[in-house]
């Protein structure tokens, strides 16, 4: 069974992934259980194309979890959105740094 973290859409703990850990996957706290986005909503982190994700960074520059929002996004190569306060293209510029 498969269950829906509570913030960020999308993201998802098996209890396959919580036996592994040893965990109880109905008790498990995750990162995104502190997800500043989970208080406002995600749709700012989505924009369309050509809106603006200014506020959504300006969110994520205050978000406790902002190291692991990023890391989670550069290990998943989350193409879309702002993770961690850094656009697609910021976190491919970053990604490329750290390869060269
Ligand atoms: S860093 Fe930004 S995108 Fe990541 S969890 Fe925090 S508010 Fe959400």
């Amino acid at each position: 069974m498969t269950r829906q973290l509570p913030r960020r859409p999308g993201l998802l703990v098996t209890d396959g992934a919580a036996k592994v850990l040893g965990v109880n996957a109905d008790t498990v706290t995750h990162w995104t259980a502190r997800a500043l986005c989970g208080e406002v909503g995600a749709d700012e982190w989505f924009p369309e194309k050509g809106g603006s994700v200014r506020e959504a960074k300006a969110v994520c520059r205050q978000c406790p979890v902002r190291p692991e929002c990023l890391d989670h996004a550069l290990a998943n190569d989350e193409r879309f959105g702002v993770w961690g306060g850094l656009s697609w293209p910021q976190r491919r510029d970053l990604k490329r740094q750290a390869a060269a």
